[in-house]
């Protein structure tokens, strides 16, 4: 479970103070697929970066399954972050690393022996479609694949939470509903709490169940999706 209390943040730079979060509070609960939607500008990515932890609050809490992070020391942030996959809109793949090696990367920064690596990124590219593309490289996949092994790399040390930031942004329509169904089974098949920040309200509607609308750094509606927009 993810808990935001009274959260602010606050950028200063060149003597100007740009308020990016107004007093948030929110709570996504185990097993929510959980959206976030807004304007650009409206502070969802730095919603995210509190939520990862990337970023401390100017003020407020941030609890992951109940524990403040903001007393952890470096040890234990970098432990609760394991346990919070990642998704971009970029991708964010080494170009020069083939497919395998790109999804074994969690992994090899957690020194897991190399058997057991083999294992679970074949696994993972099993799940997510592409076992074939295992020794080609980014550049030789198309959106849709560079997505999904965006996935299976931020599913490899079986975190409990996903992050996805405009992760289907950059991907045709049909693509991006290929995607959805992906997340959606991952959410059935791991239990696995889904947040979903975007600026399109059908992705909302098509697979979340709850839903944060944000303005000018404030949440100004939260809910049940079918309460919050009606019927797709
Ligand atoms: P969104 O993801 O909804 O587009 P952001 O969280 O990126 O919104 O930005 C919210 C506000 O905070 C914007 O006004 C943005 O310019 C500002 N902001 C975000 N990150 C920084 C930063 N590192 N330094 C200064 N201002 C920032
Ligand atoms: P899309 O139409 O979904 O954008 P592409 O036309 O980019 O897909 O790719 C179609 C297929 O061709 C995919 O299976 C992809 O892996 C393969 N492919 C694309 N570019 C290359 C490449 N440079 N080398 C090898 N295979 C490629």
């Amino acid at each position: 479970m993810i808990q935001l209390e009274h959260v602010s943040k606050t950028y200063k730079r060149n003597g100007t103070e740009t308020i990016a979060l107004n007093n948030v509070s929110l709570q996504i609960n185990k097993g929510d697929i959980f959206g976030v939607i807004g304007f650009s500008g409206a502070g969802k990515s730095t919603l995210i970066r509190m939520v990862n932890y990337l970023e401390k609050p100017t003020s407020g809490t941030v609890l992951i399954d109940g524990n403040d992070v903001s007393d952890y020391t470096m040890q234990e942030l970098r432990k609760t972050r394991k346990n919070i996959g990642m998704i971009f809109q970029h991708f964010n793949l080494l170009n020069s690393k083939t497919i395998f090696h790109n999804v074994a990367i969690p992994l090899i920064l957690a020194k897991t022996d190399k058997k057991v690596i083999k294992e679970r990124v074949m696994e993972l590219l099993q799940f997510v479609g592409l076992e074939e593309k295992a020794t080609n490289y980014p550049n030789e996949l198309s959106g849709g694949q560079k997505q999904r092994i965006g996935i299976a790399r931020a599913l490899a040390s079986n975190p409990s939470i996903l992050l996805c930031d405009e992760a289907t942004s950059a991907l045709d329509p049909q693509t991006t509903d290929s995607i959805l169904q992906l997340l959606q089974k991952i959410n059935q098949a791991y239990n696995i709490t889904i947040m979903i920040i975007t600026h399109e309200m059908s992705i909302i509607q098509k697979i979340c169940n709850r839903v944060a609308v944000m303005e000018k750094g404030e949440i100004i509606e939260e809910g049940n999706v079918l309460e919050v927009f009606g019927n797709p």
